[in-house]
């Protein structure tokens, strides 16, 4: 008899997206006559940079001819992506990372999934709340976890991060061997200083832990003194595997292009104490379970670092940026507390009530979706999330029907 991974039976059914639907769907089904702005899911709006289109385009012509074509290619990405990544978004900044630190990925869903798998099964792992579900959920598929109770799985050290903290979790009382950071972080879009950071980096370097640090929306910080990498940060590459994505960065959701940076010098260890290099680990796993991005889709994210996609990206950064500012000017005039939307496309606000039911006040009263904080942990009750990612428009649109609805 086949038997399943009984993990799977621990699982809270991820009800967020699929509650926001049922009750939008609700909404206009009572309400045909009027539109709903959606301002809850964190998915782009706007088209790829033409740097990428161009270099997407040739790179297809490319396959349609037999001297350019590209069958299979290297596991771990082209050198062309590799080594443009390592030279603009790490060497340029001092942070020594080498092309062969990096990995290239389909996204950094699936990386910050898949990597806990090269840990050991009962590593002890601290996360965040309120998180990007996918840490919390692949540990609990991989049974670090046990049952979940009040809203919380057994064996997790959760690191709160609230109002009084400044959404910035405080470093765990007890031991734990796996730290998942998210900075500019969603749901908060809070960002970390280098201090802040560099106690994590102290704190797993002392404590021979490592953290998993996802930096999906790096591109959105604009302040030079808020680190874009954990490697800006002494001693980090012994310590850290950082997850990049061009989703946000360059509008890539639908594309699918990120990667993975494992130093050389990151270090975990087996039962006996000998030290193993997560690098091999990590590329004997890629290379076992993933076949690469396809070559067009490559030739067009390294078109993000051409001069023209420089300009472009920080155009569209710019916009969703603009969006953020808006929004976090209306809410805080109609007198809420909010954090976010400056270095980052995620305004996170104080609701003064439960998180559902604002949602459903903004829905009903405005016909503006944002997506309630309950969903991403207990930590986010009281609080929404919205979204920058959509038309300047859209955003005023939505802004000027909050003011009315809430006044
Ligand atoms: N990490 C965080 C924090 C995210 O919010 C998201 C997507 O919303 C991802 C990773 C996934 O990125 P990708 O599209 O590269 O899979």
């Amino acid at each position: 008899m086949i038997r399943i991974n009984e993990n799977y039976t621990k699982l809270k059914a991820s009800y967020l997206f699929s509650d926001i639907a049922k009750r939008v769907t609700a909404f206009q089904e009572a309400n045909p006559e009027k539109d709903v702005i959606k301002l809850g899911i964190g998915d782009v709006t706007r088209a790829l940079p033409q740097a990428c289109i161009d270099a997407f385009h040739k790179a297809v012509d490319d396959m349609a001819d037999e001297a350019n074509f590209h069958g299979y290619g290297p596991e771990q990405g082209y050198a062309f992506l590799r080594e443009a990544i390592a030279e603009n978004d790490f060497q340029s900044r001092g942070a020594d990372i080498a092309p062969d630190e990096i990995f290239v990925s389909d996204g950094a869903k699936c990386d910050t999934g898949n990597i806990q798998e090269i840990f050991a099964g009962d590593a002890r792992i601290a996360i965040p709340d309120p998180v990007y579900p996918v840490y919390l959920d692949t540990n609990v598929m991989a049974g670090r976890t046990g049952l979940s109770k009040d809203g919380r799985y057994e064996g997790v050290v959760y690191l709160d991060c609230k109002e009084e903290n400044g959404f910035i979790p405080a470093l765990p009382e007890q031991p734990v061997d796996l730290i998942y950071l998210c900075f500019p972080n969603n749901p908060t879009g809070t960002t970390i200083t280098k201090e802040q950071l560099k106690a994590w980096v102290d704190y797993a370097r002392e404590n021979r832990a490592i953290i998993l640090y996802d930096a999906a929306y790096e591109a959105f910080v604009t302040d030079e003194n808020i680190p874009r990498s954990i490697y800006e940060v002494e001693g980090a590459k012994e310590v850290a595997i950082e997850f990049r994505s061009f989703s946000k960065t360059a509008g890539f959701t639908g594309t699918r292009c990120a990667f993975t940076v494992v130093p050389k010098e990151l270090m975990a260890w087996d039962e006996e104490g000998s030290a193993h290099s997560v690098h091999a680990l990590w590329n004997r796993r890629h290379c076992t379970k993933f076949n690469g991005v396809s070559y067009p889709v490559q030739k067009a994210a390294a078109a993000v670092y051409s001069e023209e996609g420089k300009a472009q990206v920080k155009e569209l950064v710019t916009y969703y940026l603009n969006n953020a500012a808006i929004i976090r000017k209306e809410m805080s005039a109609l007198g809420y507390q909010l954090v976010g939307g400056d270095n980052s496309p995620y305004i996170w606000i104080n609701g003064k009530t439960d998180s559902w039911e604002f949602f459903d006040l903004l829905l009903n009263k405005a016909g503006v979706v944002c997506t309630p904080g309950a969903g991403f942990g207990s930590c986010g009750n009281g609080f929404i999330r919205i979204s920058a990612f959509n038309s300047l428009e859209n955003v005023e649109k939505a802004m000027a029907r909050i003011r009315e609805a809430l006044k």
